[in-house]
């Protein structure tokens, strides 16, 4: 491409990379076949009382080589290769499915748990999005009111009118959109208003000035400011990476209304979360 008689050598680090990166590739449809991919769920709760509100389910793959993998080590070969839209369907369908038999758990009262499930780019375009979820929902028997779909605020910014409509067709049906790894793009306010979002996620990044007491001034300054315009649009706060006690308490009283993070409790199996909303209530 360069013209001329050339020609140049990759580095071999380069290599082992994409050759890591084509095999993960290879067996990514087939590992949706064989059941290798399983969802752990992070508690959210609400920082008024400490009660749990629900999870965000986040997806693993079990690798039979590799062993565990993170979705940061295959979204992005899944989102590349369009394999995202049957595995976000596969997560989204399991999701519902666990989020019903929480909210049935016995006992008679069901805990109003919902769940919140990650949307990925791909999944946001995909013309049988709303459909799709709606199927979900009613095969699951699952309320929409007990769903959240995250979208990152990237995701947003690069969204078109059809993409927007899903979204609004969603938000319309009683499903909650949140902006998701808030504050890490560019999206202004007035464009803010013009989405049919509930929730704005912080970004770790903001919280991570909190760990410690005296907590970062600046990072304050700008959680402050974002709770405060917020609320003003309605919208409610979750903060993420919420690591420490002096964090929670921090966030708590600066309005913040959900939180999830390693203090509360590390992504787990689904039969935890259960077990935590039931020590709440005792
Ligand atoms: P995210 O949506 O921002 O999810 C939060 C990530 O922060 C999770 O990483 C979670 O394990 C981690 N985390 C939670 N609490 C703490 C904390 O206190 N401290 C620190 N340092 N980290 C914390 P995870 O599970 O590796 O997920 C990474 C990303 O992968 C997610 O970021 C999300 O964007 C994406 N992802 C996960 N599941 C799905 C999925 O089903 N579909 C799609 N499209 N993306 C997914
Ligand atoms: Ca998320
Ligand atoms: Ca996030
Ligand atoms: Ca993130």
């Amino acid at each position: 491409a360069a013209g001329g008689n050339r020609y140049e050598h990759a580095d071999a680090d380069c290599d082992a990379r994409a050759i890591a990166r084509h095999s993960l590739t290879t067996c990514l449809p087939a590992a949706l076949d064989h059941g290798e991919f399983f969802i752990e769920y992070q508690p959210l709760v609400r920082l008024a009382d400490g009660t749990v509100r629900g999870a965000e389910a986040l997806v693993r793959w079990l690798h039979p080589v590799h062993g565990v993998l993170g979705p940061d080590q295959f979204i992005p070969l899944a989102e590349s290769t369009g394999l995202i839209v049957p595995l976000g369907r596969w997560v989204l369908e399991e999701s519902a499915r666990q989020a019903r038999s929480w909210r049935a758990a016995e006992g008679g009262e069901p805990a109003p748990l919902r769940v919140n499930v990650n949307l990925s780019p791909s999944q946001l375009r995909h013309p049988g999005l709303v459909a799709d979820t709606v199927a979900i929902l009613g095969n699951a028997g699952l309320d929409p009111s007990a769903l959240c779909l995250e979208v990152t605020e990237n995701a947003l910014i690069g969204a078109d009118e059809d993409e927007l409509r899903h979204l609004r067709q969603l938000a319309d049906l009683g499903v909650d959109i949140a902006l998701d790894d808030f504050g890490t793009g560019y999206s202004n306010l007035s464009y803010l208003r013009r989405l049919p979002v509930s929730t704005l996620k912080l970004d770790r990044s903001f919280t991570r000035g909190m760990q410690r007491a005296p907590a970062d001034p600046v990072d304050v300054k700008i959680v402050e400011g974002i709770v405060s315009l917020a609320h003003t649009l309605d919208l409610s706060v979750t903060v993420e990476g919420v690591e420490t006690g002096a964090q929670a308490d921090h966030l708590r009283l600066l309005g913040c209304d959900t939180a999830q993070g390693w203090y509360y409790a590390r992504p787990g199996p689904p039969e935890r979360l259960h077990t935590l909303s039931l020590a709440d209530a005792s």
